[in-house]
């Protein structure tokens, strides 16, 4: 294969997880890749008007898109695609919005999310890491409504929640054509909760979602972080309606459901009436087997000692381990060469300087109390001062994205505090980000900092 065939699709894939479904669609679906060098990446593009918006809005998105897969970032250079097609073609309109409300809610193409075609159990590798949530996952693809309900998975990103919960979903709309079947992220129910409300459409939305034979929740998180008191309510609803009809719920969350402290009681204890399992981080003969899976997908063989190079390096997460897969055949396309070690440290140098690197909480504390002018003794306290409190929580936050602590180790460290707290503290971060570019940039400046140490 060419190396522009081995890695457009992985830059693709990157692309279509940083931008919306209708964007992807409308914007890099007809984009080709002419040529690819690790310094520069030329595109086609079907015809100017494309070009120029690309190029308005999307440059940023492709390089690190690119950056994800090439471990560069190379230059973009975009070319009107030759052909009297492509001269012909007037410019097109906008595509609407997806909030604009000429988009009625209208079930399910609009909002359901399209399945992976990968993310099917034959592709699931199986280990002490997931067994307990795969095995109950197959009950289910085999026995909606009887066998657990709810299943509630948990587990931090790219452990394969999505995974599972898309591989129950294909299993099911396979052998059960008589089933009424809907996999949806809830960030999408959300959003179809809220335009049904805004087009006078609650009714319709009740029909749809209540009258399913299973539904499946993508990252219910969601639910507890927005502070849409009214889609909660509907959800409940949704859930108590499913529930007593006896129909199969499927929820997958980044947390555990007593950790999801910002929603009802009511709906957290009905997540543990029927099977909570968890996904943890794969041991190492797992991230082995998964390794070799992924290369096999790909169509390749790795040496067993470059299987083996990965494992240990790449211990966090399963997307990782696939993204690390990526890149070394990706390389390999590039420079021609065999999958050896040498041909891995060079693939990998990005993620192994990552790894060589990192944070403590001593880091963390370190450079945290410098910049705000506080001691440990201050944070740890129980003092609730904003010029105490706000370093409490952003060191909380930086804890949790750039170290593997759970949330009870980081609130020990903190003077006792609970999971809860720091939990509202890292929502509470967030949000200031959003909002604050100057609290961005201070995060960003700290997290620097804490990584050159
Ligand atoms: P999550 O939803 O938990 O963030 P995903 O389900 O999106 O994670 O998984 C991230 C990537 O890892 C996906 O490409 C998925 O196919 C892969 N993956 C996760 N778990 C496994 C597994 N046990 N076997 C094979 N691939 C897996
Ligand atoms: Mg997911």
């Amino acid at each position: 294969m060419t190396p522009e065939a081995e890695v457009w699709p992985n830059i693709l894939n990157e692309i279509q997880r940083r931008v919306r479904q209708q964007q992807f669609e409308t914007w890099f679906r007809s984009v080709k890749l002419r040529a690819c060098s690790p310094e520069t990446l030329t595109l086609s593009v079907p015809n100017s008007f494309h070009h120029h918006w690309l190029e308005r809005r999307y440059l940023e998105t492709i390089r690190g898109a690119a950056l994800a897969v090439l471990g560069t970032t190379p230059r973009v250079e975009l070319v009107v695609e030759e052909g009297p097609e492509a001269r012909a073609a007037a410019p097109q309109p906008l595509p609407p919005s997806p909030t604009e409300s000429s988009q009625r809610a209208h079930y399910p193409r609009d909002w359901a999310a399209r399945l992976n075609s990968n993310y099917r159990f034959s592709n699931f590798v199986v280990g002490p890491s997931n067994a307990l949530a795969h095995a109950a996952a197959l009950a289910i693809a085999e026995n909606p409504g009887s066998a657990y309900n709810p299943l509630f998975l948990h587990g931090g990103v790219g452990l394969g929640k999505t995974h599972l919960i898309q591989a129950i979903t294909h299993r099911l709309l396979d052998s059960r054509a008589d089933l009424k079947i809907l996999y949806i992220p809830c960030e999408s129910f959300m959003n179809h909760f809220i335009a049904s409300v805004q087009n006078g459409e609650r009714g319709e939305f009740r029909e749809v979602y209540r009258g399913l034979d299973a539904l499946l929740l993508d990252d219910i998180h969601f639910l507890s972080r927005g502070t849409r008191e009214a889609t909660q309510e509907e959800f409940f609803h949704t859930f108590n309606a499913l529930y007593n009809a006896g129909k199969q719920i499927v929820l997958s969350s980044d947390c555990a459901p007593r950790e999801m402290t910002r929603l009802e009681e009511r709906l957290v204890s009905r997540f543990k009436w029927g099977l909570v399992a968890r996904l943890d981080p794969p041991s190492y003969e797992t991230r082995v087997a998964i390794l070799r899976k992924k290369a096999e997908m790909r169509g390749r063989r790795f040496p067993d000692e470059a299987l083996q190079f990965i494992a240990e390096n790449i211990d966090t997460n399963i997307r990782d381990l696939e993204g690390a897969v990526n890149k070394v055949i990706a390389y390999a396309a590039l420079t021609n060469k065999p999958i050896d070690l040498e041909l891995l440290q060079h693939a990998l140098r990005d993620v192994l300087e990552r790894v060589a690197t990192s944070v403590t909480m001593d880091d963390i504390i370190r450079v945290v109390t410098a910049e705000y002018r506080v001691k440990l003794a201050e944070l740890q306290s129980k003092r609730r001062s904003q010029s105490i409190a706000l370093p409490r929580q952003v060191a909380m936050y930086l804890a949790r994205s750039l170290t593997r602590h759970s949330l009870e180790e980081i609130g020990g460290y903190f003077g006792g505090r609970d999971h809860s707290t720091v939990m509202h503290a890292c929502d509470k971060i967030a949000s200031l980000m959003e909002k604050d570019p100057s609290m961005a940039a201070t995060i960003e400046h700290l997290t620097n900092r804490i990584r050159a140490r």
